[in-house]
Formats: C-alpha cells, structure tokens, sequence
C-alpha cells in the first residue's frame, strides 16, 4: 500500500562504518511531529547505493520492509562494498524519492590511510537555538562525525525559547519518536547528516537528566521501562547497526570501528552500566557537587562502565597500542573540581565522581604503551582541552593521554568566571572557554592530531559565523597537549 503524503521529512543519515560496510537509514513519516502517520502498515522501501551522485553506476540495492513496531525506521547493514571510498543512497517507497545521502567506508584493515579528518559535537537543545553550527561542520569536508550525548533533550515546551519542545517532558514510546522527529527537523542536522557518516553515543538527555544505570534523578518507579523505550527510539532514530532481536531493556551501544592502522574509535556508553552517582542530597539520586570527603566517591567497587565495557576497552586498547586510539564518549574526563576553603569540590556526574575506575583506565594507558589516546567528551557545554593524568595532585608527572572536551551546539553554559576558577585549581587543563557554542574538528596524520576549536557566533542566528577558538596539537607517542 502506498503512502499519500511525502514520507521523506526526516531526511536520510549513514553511519558505523566497516570495511566494507556501512548502515544506511530513514524514516517513513509523512506526519513526523505526530507518530509519524503510517499507521499500522507495513510498507516496503526500495534502496540504492551507487559509485556515482547520478546513480548511473549503482553498486547494491534492495527493499525492506518499514515496519511500525520500529517506527517504520529503516536500517540497511549495506554490506560488499569497496574499502575507503565514498557512495550514494537513496530510498524510494511508491511514488516517494528520499533525498540522496552521501556516505563512505572506512580503509581496509591494513590500510595505512595518510589522513583522516573527523568533528566531534555534542549537546544539541532544540529549544535554545538553531543547529547552525552543522552548516560549518558541513563545510569542513569531514570524513566522520561523532555525536557525543545529549542529542535530545527530554525536558517541556517553555514558551519564552527561540524554538519550542513539542509537549510535556517525554516519558513513552511515542513522546521519545515524536521528540526525535522533532529534533530532526532541522534543516542543518539533516544535511549534514545526509552528507558523511556518523558515530554516535548517548549521554542522559536522551532519557532523563542525570540518571544512572536503572536509576532516575528523582529515584522515579519504572525507570527501567522508560529507558527501555527511549533506547528504542534512540536506535530507531540512529544510524545504528543492531541485531534485528535487539533487547531494547539491555542494547549493546558500545561499538569500536577502526581507520586503517591509523586511528581506532573507541565508542563508549558512559550511562547503562554506571554505580548511581556518590553521596546524592536525601531522597534522591542523580548528581550534585559534594565534598572530597564524601565516602562512596572512592569505594573500590564504583564503576562508570561497567565490567563488560572496561575489559572490552582494554582488550581493544592493548591489541593496538601504537596507533591513534580515539575513546569517544560522554562526560568530561580530567579533574576539573574546585577547591574552596581548601577542600575540593567535586561534580559527581563526570569522571570525577569515578576517580577509582578513571585512575586504573589512565594507569593502564600507561602500563601498556598506549601512548597516543585521545579522550573526546561532552556534557560540560565548555571547550575544555587537558592532560589526563593517572595522579592529578602530581603537577610535574607525565600526562599519559590527552582530553578534547567540546562545547555544546546550542546549549547554554556557565559563567565564564566559574570556568576560571576550575582553570586556576587544575593546571592539567590548558584551556577553558564556556563563552561560545560549537564543535571541533580534528586532522589526524600519522605523527600528529590537531584539533581546531570551531565556534559559532549566536545559537539564536540559524545563520551563525563561525570562527576558530584556538588550536590544539597532540603529536602521536608524545601524550599531552600543545597549543598551537
Ligand atoms: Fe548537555
Ligand atoms: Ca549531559
């Protein structure tokens, strides 16, 4: 059966990719903002990949089935392709041509690939601006975008923003598609999806704010179902590659995709397996600031990953040690507590309410060679670029990895009065602006990675400038960053 109205209004998008592969997607929604409007059909979608933008030299293509127990979300695992090359795609149901996308693979395993340029964002509120920033990211001719939590925010229409949420704070199955749909309704986040391949991980904002593992802010009953529906919608909505049986209630997100023996990603979900944040305030869970001394902050048995994740890390970072390991993921990971009347306080959401499990993750970077990772996070809504130390206290110790921590896209940041101060009792963290929206963008070459620090004017302009902050170093085997 055919659909009557357009049913494109999402866009198309790519990403994870192999080899020789790589997951194209759409969505069939003809009435994006309100369950999509294809009802309870099934509905076949053909796909084409081609060598070519005209589609004269078409090299895979198939049909699936759009179904509504996914929202009628297509994924397509497009497998067989060329190593390290770009294609073309594009989908068509009944009358209905999708917008073409643009997408690649990555080298082939033994490759020795001379360069590879990446931007990382994160922190995309709908509500406080326009997603103006994609247009530069667009421009920047990347071969790979990362999205590093917050892709969403679950929060309530208020009236007094440049855009508004659609709805009450999403809760179900239907608000979290109704919100992505929302969200993808940007032009500039369309675009640029439909022109490069994305990695992506969550933070909390795809859910709830704050929690951890099964556990909400607000220590709310059912938790886990409304995880469980907005991992759904996540995966949905997401160039995702999962099994067709995915366990929404457990979905494996961690994912590593190698560059050739350039550079290997490390794609991490900093949420799923995590202990609940230490010394919350009374009758509740999620974050807050607490002091040093807060017990639970250094039990031995506290984990940010969980079990599983950390042993799969360091199989993949051990196995090797001497290319560019990438570890994308959420929270800010350098110490960036404050000290007052000589106590430190700590944030206990990010990295520093995990100071067990970070120092053994920085002490095996050491043990084992690991001599050019970079950490690339989010969350904070300030470009925040660092050493990352197995002993903070120690000031004259060897950095053993680097951290580029991005400002938000759109979302609204701290005095950057607060950021000095965090500047003036961590030396480890060499740069610290939480005046500008953004994203960065990273030249990897096998002796060097340089990141650019690319801000935008005015979130509230759909048409921002945009200008470089500052520019970071970090040569291959030599931990630590340089500006430059
Ligand atoms: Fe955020
Ligand atoms: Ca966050």
């Amino acid at each position: 059966m055919s659909i009557s109205r357009y049913p494109f209004t999402l866009g198309v998008a790519s990403g994870a990719p192999l080899p020789t592969a790589v997951v194209i997607w759409t969505r069939l929604a003809p009435r994006p903002l309100d369950g999509g409007g294809v009802g309870n059909r099934v509905v076949p979608v053909e796909w084409e990949v081609a060598a070519d933008e005209g589609f004269r030299r078409i090299v895979r293509r198939g049909r699936v089935d759009a179904v509504p127990q996914r929202a009628h979300s297509v994924h397509v695992d497009v497998r067989r392709l060329e190593a390290g090359r770009w294609y073309f795609y594009r989908f068509r149901t009944g009358d209905w041509a999708s917008p073409t996308g643009r997408t690649r693979t990555a080298p082939a395993a033994g490759a020795d690939p001379g360069q590879l340029r990446y931007a990382f964002a994160s922190c995309q509120h709908f509500e406080v601006g326009y997603f103006g920033a994609y247009r530069h990211a667009l421009a920047e001719d990347v071969d790979l975008m990362l999205f590093l939590g917050d892709y969403l925010y679950e929060g309530g229409a208020r009236p007094d923003r440049v855009r508004q949420h659609i709805g009450d704070e999403v809760t179900t199955l239907a608000e979290y598609r109704n919100r992505h749909a929302q969200y993808k309704t940007d032009p500039d986040l369309q675009r640029l999806h439909a022109s490069v391949p994305w990695l992506v991980t969550w933070d909390d904002h795809e859910v709830d704010n704050d929690y951890a593992d099964g556990q909400s802010e607000w220590l709310g009953p059912h938790f886990l179902r409304r995880r469980a529906a907005a991992y759904q919608a996540y995966f949905e909505h997401m160039p995702l590659r999962a099994p067709a049986n995915v366990d929404f209630a457990h979905p494996r997100l961690y994912r590593r995709f190698d560059w050739g023996r350039l550079a290997r990603f490390h794609v991490l979900d900093g949420r799923q397996y995590r202990t609940p944040q230490a010394c919350p305030p009374p009758g509740r869970g999620g974050a807050a600031v607490v002091d040093e001394g807060c017990p639970e902050l250094v039990e031995p048995g506290r984990t940010m990953l969980g079990n599983s994740q950390i042993r799969w890390l360091r199989a993949g970072l051990a196995a090797a040690p001497g290319r560019w390991n990438l570890v994308a993921q959420a929270t800010q990971m350098a110490r960036a507590s404050v000290v007052v009347d000589g106590r430190r306080r700590v944030w206990t959401d990010a990295w520093d309410g995990y100071p067990v499990p970070r120092r053994a993750l920085m002490r095996f970077l050491r043990d084992n060679d690991v001599r050019s990772c970079v950490v690339l996070s989010g969350d904070t809504h300030v470009n925040f670029v660092a050493d990352l130390k197995v002993d903070f206290e120690d000031h004259g110790a060897e950095p053993v990895a680097a951290e580029l921590c991005g400002t938000s896209v759109t979302s609204p940041s701290r005095p950057q009065s607060a950021v000095d101060t965090i500047l003036r009792d961590n030396p480890h963290i060499k740069h610290g602006d939480s005046r500008r929206r953004g994203y960065i963008v990273v030249d990897v070459t096998p002796q060097r990675s340089t990141a650019r620090l690319r801000v935008t004017d005015d979130p509230t302009d759909p048409a921002p400038g945009v200008e470089t902050q500052a520019t970071f170093a970090i040569d291959a085997g030599r931990p630590g960053v340089q500006r430059i």
